[in-house]
């Protein structure tokens, strides 16, 4: 353990002791499920290690942080930094100051994660156009759309797909240097140069690249100069035939904030959504996963993980590696019964959500109305506070938009929701009648 000498370089032979040390360390399944899926980066008197998920990352940090942190001392010398960062972060959730190993994103977002390839996307009706799009510009790089944009709601493959387009192109040579990073990480190193007065060094090394892959650029929304810097980057690299692939949360045409002229150029290419999966293509996913774990798991628990979690595939691989963790630290079968008491509190968060028709007809009731009254033109009073109490709750209890909310009122404009919205905050101040009426309607909608 001491007198090991300074690590300065590349000497595979070390990250092979440091396997075997962590592999010797562990049972079997847990080296398996968890840290055989860690990817390193070795740099000079640094190692970092890239979890798959943010869960992940937070179970080896939990479990095997310290034995990390020996074998690295070990194998690589005291000298020597270990980062511990997961790939699939998401970008509201990064936050350095909670754990003890040290965590960068921004170290690591330039390089490739090597599991995230074609062969190991499932497709189904709900990604098949967007594979489709990654596959046909990762082939032919700068020629078949460009840009191409991916939009989609979180943990639906994005960034899987990018990285996907970014290991292939490289691995069949049809380009030679490949940059993918976050628009966090875009974001970070140009502030950085203008600090260090190197503006030029940023702009020749995105420059200098064949696949530029660009992550989550709703990011960039309301930041003004990155997005003036960004769209001359763009430009650049668009004029001099190079790949240019972009992710979003939601279509350009929804990214409010960003200029007209950038917009256009997103959708100058291929623009194509990832939505999330059905209930097929959920199983397929969880077969991929289970059957890459050290145990079987039997098909009504996939089953049932499938049904129970729908929207979001990270969250799916999330439940399947709860479940399964939990098997392997309890000893106990891994059966139905298991997974829905580990998955219980999942399933149950899973409750429909509550629509704004469920409450405008919940109010109108509670005030002797029906629906169409609350969505008619008639000003009389006390309809009138009955549908400003029906926007509110709209506005309270589900995630609409103000426009939404608008339209499902029978067509109102967005100011009028914000003024009843404010109208019954300013009756619930100060109490009585309102304030009584919508917290009993609010406790039985969320019934
Ligand atoms: P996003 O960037 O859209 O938020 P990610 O690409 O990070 O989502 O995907 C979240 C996780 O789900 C990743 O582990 C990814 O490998 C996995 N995933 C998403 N879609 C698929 C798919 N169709 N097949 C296999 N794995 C998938
Ligand atoms: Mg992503």
């Amino acid at each position: 353990m001491h007198g090991v000498p300074p690590f300065e370089g590349h000497d595979p032979s070390r990250w092979e002791q440091f396997t075997r040390t962590l592999q010797a360390s562990v049972p079997a399944s847990m080296w398996q499920r968890w840290l055989s899926k860690l990817e390193p980066e070795i740099s000079p008197r640094r190692v970092t290690l890239v979890a798959p998920s943010e869960f992940h990352l937070n179970l080896v940090k939990e479990r095997y942080g310290e034995l990390l942190a020996a074998t690295n001392a070990e194998c690589f010398g005291p000298e020597t930094e270990l980062i511990l960062v997961s790939l699939a972060q998401p970008l509201e959730t990064i936050d350095d100051s909670v754990t003890e190993v040290e965590v960068r994103p921004e170290n690591v977002s330039t390089m490739l994660y090597k599991r995230y390839r074609f062969d190991q996307f499932v497709l189904g009706d709900s990604n098949f156009f967007a594979y489709g799009a990654a596959m046909a510009v990762a082939n032919q790089p700068g020629i078949a759309y460009n840009p191409l944009f991916i939009f989609g709601g979180a943990g639906l493959g994005k960034t899987h797909l990018l990285h996907a387009i970014g290991n292939h192109s490289r691995e069949t040579k049809r380009a030679t240097t490949v940059c993918y990073v976050t628009s966090e990480k875009f974001l970070n190193d140009f502030i950085d140069a203008i600090r260090r007065r190197r503006v030029d060094d940023f702009k020749a090394r995105y420059r200098s690249t064949d696949v530029f892959l660009l992550d989550d650029v709703q990011f960039f929304e309301g930041k003004e100069q990155i997005l003036e810097e960004f769209f001359h980057t763009f430009n650049d690299l668009h004029q001099m035939g190079r790949q240019l692939v972009i992710t979003s949360d939601r279509h350009p045409r929804n990214l409010a904030t960003v200029e007209d002229r950038l917009r256009s150029r997103f959708q100058s290419g291929l623009v194509t959504d990832i939505q999330p999966p059905a209930l097929e293509t959920r199983m397929a996913i969880l077969q991929l996963h289970a059957d890459l774990g050290p145990k079987l798991v039997s098909t009504d628990v996939l089953e049932y993980i499938a049904a129970t979690v729908s929207e979001n595939v990270r969250e799916l691989e999330g439940a399947l590696i709860k479940v399964t963790a939990f098997a392997a630290m309890t000893s106990r079968p891994l059966d139905l019964e298991m997974a829905k008491e580990v998955l219980g509190e999942l399933a149950m968060g899973r409750k429909k959500a509550i629509e704004a028709f469920d409450i405008m007809r919940a109010t109108a009731e509670s005030f002797g109305y029906t629906v169409i009254d609350v969505q008619g033109k008639s000003r009389r009073q006390p309809l009138v506070t009955c549908r400003q109490i029906a926007m509110f709750l709209c506005r309270e209890l589900t995630d609409l938009s103000l426009p939404k909310i608008g339209r499902a009122f029978g067509g109102r404009d967005h100011a009028t929701v914000i003024h009843s919205v404010n109208k019954v905050k300013q009756e619930i101040r100060s109490g009585g009648d309102v304030s009584e009426r919508v917290e009993s309607l609010s406790k039985a909608l969320r019934k």
